[in-house]
């Protein structure tokens, strides 16, 4: 797993994760990452979803906490980043507040579907009386909306929906990631291989390799997230996820410093 980067990774600042940052980081030393970037969820701004993320004034306490675990030391070194939603009028307040922050990699994620928490436990019950296929083309519009913005540097877990089980078609689906992923490459847009799924219900990495490999097609790079929201998961699930992307026939992923892609090999079989 080393020279692998884990650039999804949380801190207690959201309120639903635990354990301080320092911890993630020897966690990814013990593994021998080469780089890990904290993408915590972005401040509530306007009155958006303040249970899940810091508030604004807790900004500055995330930007110290991530500095001061930049000490140009022994790897892993520690990149700055944000999970950033995109949300029905987010894109007046992230053109203005993202440039300002000196990010390196800005993470874009939809976690709502018209005001409804899709993938929070506490709103699953909804799923039983909602149209699934319509549910999953709302979400995938969005996604076109934010690569159509401009505003991010990848996608997150791409196929989050199905992290309950409840899916559309197989043809439906691909009918309804087609145009989110043309428009991903166009924006040169990357994705992540996000392997929290594998911890949830669904058990499953996002994206699914049928996903992946729509993907790669389109010459859509990516990158590695376990969504740690403890230190133990830092890292988890990688190798799944490195075969994975063999397997589709990915030979690179993207490593990114201040907002700037570049591709490395993927490491060798048996883990070089
Ligand atoms: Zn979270
Ligand atoms: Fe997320
Ligand atoms: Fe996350
Ligand atoms: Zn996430």
């Amino acid at each position: 797993m080393s020279r692998l980067s884990d650039y999804h990774i949380h801190t207690p600042l959201c309120k639903h994760a635990t354990g301080e940052a320092g911890e993630y980081k020897d966690a990814a030393t013990g593994l021998g990452l080469s780089e890990i970037c904290f993408t915590d969820h972005m401040p509530s701004s306007g009155g958006y979803d303040p249970e899940h993320r810091m508030p604004m004034e807790a900004f500055p306490v995330y930007r110290d906490m991530i500095q001061s675990l930049q000490d140009g030391g022994p790897p892993p070194r520690v990149l700055f980043g944000i999970e950033a939603d995109y949300y029905e009028g987010c894109e007046d307040f992230l053109r203005e507040w993202l440039p300002r922050q000196g990010f390196d990699f800005v993470l874009g994620s939809v976690h709502f579907i018209d005001g409804w928490g899709f993938d929070n436990p506490e709103e699953r019950h909804v799923w039983d009386s909602v149209d699934v296929t319509v549910t999953w083309r709302k979400y995938f519009e969005a996604v076109w909306r934010l690569a159509d913005s401009g505003l991010f540097d990848a996608v997150g877990h791409l196929d989050l929906p199905k992290k309950f089980g409840y899916r559309p078609k197989e043809g439906d689906l691909r009918e309804m990631v087609r145009p989110a992923l043309d428009r991903m490459a166009d924006a040169g847009m990357g994705m992540e291989i996000n392997t929290a799924g594998l911890r949830k219900p669904v058990g499953e990495i996002y994206p699914s390799p049928e996903l992946l490999s729509m993907a790669l097609k389109r010459g859509i790079p990516i990158c590695f997230g376990s969504d740690a929201h403890s230190p133990s998961d830092v890292g988890s699930g990688f190798d799944l996820a490195i075969s994975l992307a063999r397997e589709t026939g990915y030979t690179h992923y993207f490593k990114i410093r201040q907002r700037k892609k570049r591709l490395v090999p993927l490491p060798g079989r048996g883990g070089a």
